[in-house]
């Protein structure tokens, strides 16, 4: 059950519109990173999730989530004022007659620089900065705990740097400060689903199949440029040797063992 409280989760400032900014925040609103996917993504793990803590910490971010668009599209909305819907009236004037009168590219200008969502009125629109629809397909999710808490973990990755990228571009101090809020919650939420994986044990290799134990542990070197001889150091291998406990073994010569089968 859900019930509409009308506070917002944390107060929404900005200081002066700006529709061409709204065109920025609008990634957060109906993009891939953004809190619409963000919700979707944890309301649907958590209903298939059978796990009664994972569920519970699923379900309590999707809802923080919405909360979060909600802030997100109160933005918008505060971006877009006075625009731009009344711009557009002012190129316009009372009808479309009127852009067949030498007011092209004062129209086009306005299309160009205002929000993606100026055609269907102003305000918050379902999609992102460069006008793609929201679309399902940009969830991930597979319903398999290990896979998708990693998944969830880069989401949140992700969500993170959008708000740091639009903080960078953002001269609106008001505004500034609610996307700091937003942006640490990410940071919190990252550290909840990191949480979840490391209690799963294991978690690693995902699933319950446990693949070949030697192939599992190669590192093929397939790279030309490090094929030389034994001292010419293979950095790949170098890498994924030197900060975990997998442990790998370097298998030199991938070409010698190769099947004698052909492509068709
Ligand atoms: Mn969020
Ligand atoms: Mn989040």
């Amino acid at each position: 059950m859900f019930l509409h409280n009308k506070r917002l989760m944390y107060t929404v400032r900005v200081d002066e519109p700006n529709p061409q900014f709204a065109r920025l925040l609008l990634e957060q609103f109906g993009g891939a990173n953004g809190e619409l996917a963000a919700a979707m993504r944890y309301f649907t793990q958590a209903w298939n999730e059978p796990d009664g803590a994972r569920r519970s910490m699923l379900a309590d971010i999707a809802t923080e989530e919405l909360s979060h668009l909600e802030m997100v599209g109160q933005a918008l909305v505060l971006l877009q004022r006075g625009t731009p819907s009344a711009e557009v009236d002012k190129v316009e004037g009372d009808y479309l007659g009127d852009l067949l009168e030498g007011k092209h590219e004062d129209y086009i200008e306005l299309s160009t620089t205002a929000p993606a969502s100026v055609l269907s009125g102003g305000g918050a629109a379902l999609m992102d900065s460069s006008g793609k629809r929201f679309t399902a397909d940009w969830i991930d999710t597979l319903g398999e705990p290990s896979a998708d808490l990693r998944s969830d973990i880069a989401a949140e990755a992700r969500a993170k740097i959008v708000y740091e990228r639009l903080i960078k571009q953002c001269a609106d101090p008001g505004l500034k400060d609610t996307l700091t809020f937003l942006m640490t919650r990410e940071i919190a939420h990252q550290q909840m689903f990191e949480s979840a994986l490391a209690a799963l044990v294991p978690n690693f290799p995902p699933g319950k199949l446990p693949g070949d134990e030697a192939l599992g542990h190669t590192y093929i070197h397939d790279s030309d440029s490090f094929a030389g001889p034994a001292d010419d150091a293979p950095v790949g291998f170098d890498l994924a040797q030197g900060n975990n406990t997998w442990g790998f073994e370097l298998d030199a010569d991938p070409i010698g063992k190769a099947a004698e089968q052909q492509i068709l």
